[in-house]
């Protein structure tokens, strides 16, 4: 029985979508204005991890994540780089995709940007101030917190002390505009020239973030969606809002179940601006690194979990999928020279154990953790067939497995041709000292060794050079 961990309640629920077999989610998006950071990325690969799996499960699940392509932050940008709003927002809306690409999270059923909606954005506000939910002064639009019941009911929090918080940080405008603290900005006035506003009976302005996402669910998902999904810091205030606006709006639940992903620390410290700690997946990849051992390690953790990202942390966990590579390549070498068709009793009962530990683990809030654990027994029990005079059957059944599991992580090719490992790397670098220090007994052990994990390497008067060993050998 599929469960998943519900930031409403607090609680993991039995997972039921409103329509059997099919499943309505939505994450929120990065703004578009600049590189994804690893935070954005860890939510990216999480979710798509968590998709794969419901896909997997015989889900259909029409996916829905959105680009905020306007804003303060666009137009800032655009100011440093000499740019439009518009390209600004294309840009690095390309660069997602790329880096998203990289990482193979899946594209989105629909990808809507916030600018196609204003239309939908403006409609959606007035029938909020028509029902009384929200008012104007001056050109901005804000939505009445104190007459929405149960504001606080997705963030846990207590109203009095929101309002306290709220109540200092407001500036001079705000004070002046707001009835209460906690209300917040559905539409904001635009008069500054040389920036995008958008029409409206309220005069040129454009929306606030937090109903962008409401209004982009109901257009493309409906009144009520199955998963809503984001990183843990937009439980307050954007999924807290988008929750007060779409119920207002409808008056029937917006999101059964919502769902968060942890932080990612960089060097054991908050990524922040102040810190100057952002590490950008486009940077990332400019380096010699495995796209998919960045995605391993990003899906590797609990997705509720936080994530310290350091390099010695992902050198470590790409020796971990290292192994798993080479696992997956030794049966494939061993298939070339195996046959026989029937499968062991062994091997399906063995198999059968690891098939429902690996739902077990994945139906429980999707424990990659657990799952992994058993795809580590699987690729030791490989090892050990491998040992043995294991039928082409056996392998290949063994095979398939890793390959199911590891594609739900997005780990899709498990022959890599791109590159060598990082231990085979060592490996040659060992030899080639070996060769330098004539000590040809080690030389040659080493180039043994490296045979077993899938190199031929040869010598010539320029050096060492290696070659894969041919798959249908
Ligand atoms: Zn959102």
């Amino acid at each position: 029985m599929l469960q998943v961990y519900n930031t409403y309640s607090l609680q993991k629920e039995k997972f039921t979508p409103q329509v059997s077999g099919k499943i309505l989610m939505y994450l929120c998006g990065p703004t578009v204005y600049n590189y994804i950071h690893i935070g954005n990325a860890r939510s990216a690969v999480a979710f798509d991890t968590i998709r794969r799996y419901l896909e997997w499960r015989g889900y259909e699940v029409n996916f829905v994540s959105n680009f905020t392509d306007l804003g303060d932050k666009v137009i800032a940008q655009g100011e440093k780089e000499g740019l439009t709003e518009q390209e600004v927002a294309d840009k690095y809306a390309e660069a997602f995709h790329q880096d998203a690409g990289q990482l193979n999270v899946k594209p989105a059923t629909t990808r809507p940007r916030a600018t196609e909606y204003m239309a939908e954005m403006v409609r959606f506000v007035e029938r909020l101030i028509e029902q009384g939910q929200a008012y104007e002064v001056d050109g901005d639009v804000y939505f009445s917190t104190t007459k929405f019941e149960n504001y606080t009911a997705l963030s846990h929090q207590k109203m009095s002390e929101l309002e306290e918080n709220a109540a200092g940080r407001l500036g001079d405008d705000d004070q002046e505009h707001k009835q209460d603290p906690t209300d917040f900005a559905l539409w904001k006035k635009e008069t500054r020239p040389n920036v995008t506003a958008w029409p409206s009976p309220w005069g040129p302005g454009r929306p606030g973030w937090h109903l962008e996402c409401s209004v982009m669910n109901d257009e493309l998902l409906g009144e009520t969606i199955d998963i809503h999904a984001g990183g843990v810091d937009l439980t307050f205030p954007h999924h807290t809002n988008e929750l007060a606006q779409s119920e207002s709006y409808h008056h029937r639940q917006f999101v059964r179940y919502w769902l968060h992903n942890g932080f990612v620390n960089v060097n054991d410290e908050k990524m922040s601006k102040s810190l100057g700690n952002f590490v950008t997946i486009h940077d990332l990849l400019q380096t010699d690194i495995d796209p998919q051992g960045l995605r391993f390690f990003l899906t590797k953790t609990h997705y509720r979990r936080p994530i310290s990202y350091s390099q010695d942390r992902l050198d470590q966990s790409q020796k971990e999928l290292d192994r798993l590579y080479r696992t997956y390549q030794a049966l494939e070498r061993a298939k070339a020279s195996s046959d026989g068709e029937i499968i062991s009793q062994e091997v399906l009962s063995r198999v059968a154990e690891l098939d429902a530990a690996f739902i077990q683990a994945m139906d429980d809030d999707f424990n990659t953790e657990n799952a992994l654990t058993v795809i580590f027994d699987a690729a030791n029990f490989a090892n050990r067939l491998l040992q043995e005079d294991a039928s082409l059957a056996d392998l290949k059944t063994l095979q398939e497995r890793l390959q199911t599991w590891l594609g739900i992580f997005g780990i899709e090719n498990l022959l890599p041709v791109k590159g060598i490992t990082a231990e085979q790397q060592d490996l040659l670098d060992q030899r080639q000292a070996a060769r330098e220090a004539k000590d040809f007994a080690t030389s040659d052990a080493l180039r043994d060794k490296l045979l077993i994990t899938g190199l031929i390497v040869r010598d010539s008067p320029q050096g060492q050079s290696w070659e894969f060993v041919d798959k249908s050998e």
